[in-house]
């Protein structure tokens, strides 16, 4: 039996960070596959606050294009999820598809993508085949792949990959959830009630560099975490409790042993109670940096500031 409403117009939302180099081959290949759908469709491509010549192209591309691309400006930079979020509250297809700017996934894949969507998946995910990144990221995403999957008990293979499908309920959904630090993919997950993931292809960034340094890393892969689950703040308690136990115990040896042997032993054990003291005061670390990251998100939800600001939308209206 099959509940899921048929579809009939598709939106991709496509994220713009300073990607000029990449954008004209994107456009005509992004809509070259569309026209090959059997759907009608749409295209809204989100600059988030570039520096370059990005905004300008993709407001020509507007303007050109017949109703078909929508150049959404941001005014600043908010970053690749708050610029899909952005895209989103513009998307009026049944069917919304992300793709990256930068090419690194093919557009050629939506067809793909689409003809699972429409046997009624309501997130259609996608795995690297020949994921093309340097070593480190592609070990980080596998370490993390792997948490979130025993975490959540999802088994999803492949977070970081931002070609996705998702149906209209998961789009308004994900709209209504007022936090600002969201990582799409995971979000979309917790609504989803039929989710697949299929293979596609993973090209090498031709143009340009990733857009994603060390500390933005790090920054999004707190967002995936915290966007999930609060267990680390539990695991932090747990942590404190062993530490104690721990600490507890030890004091409880040095006693013991400087009742044995003597004060000579205690005055040259000093050097264990250094170490001591310096695992606790790291451990100590290790847990406030942790709670720091979910303040800081409760600060900047508590603020409530709008996730993005659309400065302007050009769409042409030539039939
Ligand atoms: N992006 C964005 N805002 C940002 C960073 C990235 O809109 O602050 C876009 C970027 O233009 C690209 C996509 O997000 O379309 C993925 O970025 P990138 O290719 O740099 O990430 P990577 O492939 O290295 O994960
Ligand atoms: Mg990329």
């Amino acid at each position: 039996m099959s509940t899921h409403s048929p579809l009939h117009l598709i939106s991709v939302v496509i994220p713009v960070y300073n990607e000029e180099l990449c954008l004209e081959e994107l456009i005509a290949r992004t809509v070259a596959v569309c026209k090959g759908l059997d759907y009608s469709y749409e295209i809204i491509m989100v600059d988030d606050g570039s520096h370059d010549r990005s905004a300008q192209l993709l407001s020509e591309a507007a303007c050109k294009s017949e109703n078909i691309i929508t150049a959404v400006f941001l005014n600043r930079n908010y970053g690749q999820h708050s610029a899909l979020m952005a895209g989103f509250s513009q998307a009026k297809g049944d069917l919304i598809i992300t793709l990256d700017a930068d090419l690194q996934n093919p557009p050629e894949e939506i067809p793909r993508l689409v003809k699972k969507a429409a046997e009624g998946y309501d997130v259609v995910g996608t795995v690297r085949k020949n994921r093309q990144d340097s070593r480190f990221r592609k070990t980080a995403s596998r370490i993390i792949n792997h948490l979130i999957q025993r975490s959540t008990g999802q088994q999803m293979g492949d977070y970081g990959c931002m070609l996705r499908a998702y149906r209209r309920h998961i789009i308004d959904a994900m709209m209504s959830c007022h936090e600002r630090s969201t990582f799409i993919p995971l979000l979309a997950n917790t609504f989803a009630r039929r989710v697949i993931e299929i293979p596609v292809k993973h090209a090498e960034r031709e143009f340009g560099q990733s857009k994603y340094n060390t500390m933005r890393l790090i920054n999004l892969m707190f967002d995936l975490v915290t966007c999930i689950t609060t267990t680390p703040l539990r695991l932090l308690s747990i942590f404190g409790g062993i530490i104690a136990l721990m600490g507890f115990l030890c004091s409880l040896f040095l006693i013991v042993m400087r009742l044995i042997i003597g004060p000579q032993w205690s005055a040259e054990g000093v050097f264990i109670l250094f170490a001591l003291l310096f695992i606790f005061i790291g451990a100590q670390f290790i847990g406030m940096g942790l709670l720091g990251e979910y303040i800081g998100r409760i600060y900047n939800d508590v603020r409530a500031r709008p996730r993005y600001f659309i400065q302007k939308t050009i769409k042409s209206n030539k039939k």
